[in-house]
């Protein structure tokens, strides 16, 4: 049986089940694996042509197999993935994944459905009744609503930032009903996630509900986005030289789950972290001092993150080594002008519309490639173009074409619950559900 423990206390174990219903251990750190199991040999060089739903039957089977039957992991992971993340050559260097193919068109489904599944059989046929706190960014809490939605015992309460995600997230947010309810908040995304982090730590809260968060610091969201990580090798041509992943960051679980998939046993020459101005881990690369700061908008918003917080998992990965870490990981920070270029760029010369998240990455590319000169460039196209449309129409004069799922969201009305950015707010909504 795997165990998982605390990054402030290592003399601490806990069952899956507990780090999953938990979400975070009680001492405010974040659970880490007691180890990252290592796939064979075998298997990595087994990976061209291996689909989405065979990788991730073998890796959910390493990581989950002593809590949960196989036979349900290989359901569940048929049932998470009906859809694929494709790789899009650009030029010889140059890869894109997308990771928006599924129904929310972000890459936040790929951990968030996952998620949805292994929770909802871990509380099957109990009287308990779950509450999940998430706080979004935009595509976090729209991906955690579609998983859950309709998920008996189980209540999604999502905490947004009020006018700072784009319209058509916020309709993805505020449009569901049923078990999910949203929550716009004066305030900021660091706002939300600290609220969540307090309810957390609430005595009386803690007493009157079986809360959960559903954020990137739940395990069981991180482990099941490695998967696209060997799905992305296994559509490389045979032979293919050594690859960099580029990918655009906020609060990092997105790469924390790429450094998982490395230890795992994947070949990955370098991490670029690409984020906007919210630069707080490329600033930690260049400086050595990790500083948390306010978060400030910018036009690729699910990255405006100032206080990351799988940074402190990242440290733990790499054992507080600055030296090791930017052996692995470089870090690019990316400006507005810079982003919207880079949209521009990856247009005129591939015909190929970019969101605003995988521009951050493309740039990071096209910054970072002459010190990789034998290596393939994976950018993690992190969010269908059609998400953010006003931004690619401003900076394109194109307006995307929308996926029909999306299409349908759009039309339907928002409905959400005002709250300050304050814990007492947040505790009088939950405590007269
Ligand atoms: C959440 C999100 C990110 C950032 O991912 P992290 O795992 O928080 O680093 C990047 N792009 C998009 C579109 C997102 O929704």
């Amino acid at each position: 049986m795997m165990r998982y423990y605390s990054t402030k206390n290592k003399n601490k174990p806990y069952s899956l089940k507990e780090a999953v219903i938990m979400g975070l251990p009680e001492d405010n750190g974040l659970f880490m694996p007691e180890m990252i199991p290592g796939l064979s040999a075998e298997f990595i060089s087994s990976l061209p042509g291996k689909s989405l739903v065979d990788i991730a039957g073998h890796i959910a089977t390493k990581w989950f197999g002593h809590d949960v039957p196989e036979g349900v992991l290989l359901q569940m992971v048929m049932d998470a993935f009906p859809f694929d993340t494709p790789l899009v050559r650009l030029d010889n260097q140059t890869q894109v994944l997308e990771l928006f193919h599924g129904p929310t068109l972000a890459f936040k489904d790929v951990g968030a459905r996952f998620m949805a599944r292994l929770m909802s059989w871990m509380v099957r046929g109990s009287n308990r009744k779950l509450t999940i706190l998430v706080a979004t960014s935009g595509d976090t809490g729209s991906a955690v609503a579609s998983g859950f939605f309709g998920v008996e015992n189980i209540n999604v309460v999502i905490l947004y930032p009020s006018g700072k995600v784009s319209e058509s997230q916020e309709k993805q947010l505020t449009t569901w009903g049923g078990n999910i309810t949203a929550l716009e908040v004066s305030g900021t995304f660091d706002d939300c996630q600290r609220l969540v982090k307090e309810a957390f730590l609430d005595e009386q809260l803690r007493h009157s509900f079986d809360l959960t968060s559903a954020n990137s610091i739940n395990i069981a969201r991180l482990v099941p986005q490695s998967f696209y990580y060997f799905r992305a090798v296994a559509q490389l041509d045979q032979g293919t030289s050594p690859c960099c992943f580029v990918v655009p960051s906020g609060n990092f679980g997105n790469l924390t789950a790429g450094i998982f998939a490395k230890r795992m046993g994947l070949p990955v020459e370098k991490f670029i972290a690409a984020t906007n101005s919210n630069d707080v881990v490329p600033a930690y690369l260049l400086n050595g001092v990790f500083k948390a700061r306010s978060s400030v908008s910018t036009i690729s918003n699910a990255m405006d993150v100032g206080n990351p917080s799988n940074f402190w998992r990242m440290m733990e990965l790499y054992h507080e080594s600055l030296e090791s870490m930017r052996k692995e990981i470089s870090g690019v920070t990316v400006s507005e002008t810079e982003t919207r270029n880079a949209m521009h760029e990856c247009f005129d010369r591939f015909g190929y519309v970019i969101d605003p998240h995988g521009a951050v990455g493309y740039h990071s590319w096209q910054m970072e490639k002459r010190h990789h000169p034998s290596a393939t460039g994976i950018i993690l196209e992190t969010a269908h173009p059609s998400k953010f449309s006003n931004v690619v129409t401003e900076t394109l004069g194109l307006i995307p074409e929308m996926p029909e799922r999306l299409a349908a969201m759009v039309t339907k009305t928002k409905s959400s619950v005002q709250i300050s950015a304050d814990l007492v707010a947040l505790k009088e909504y939950l405590n007269a559900q």
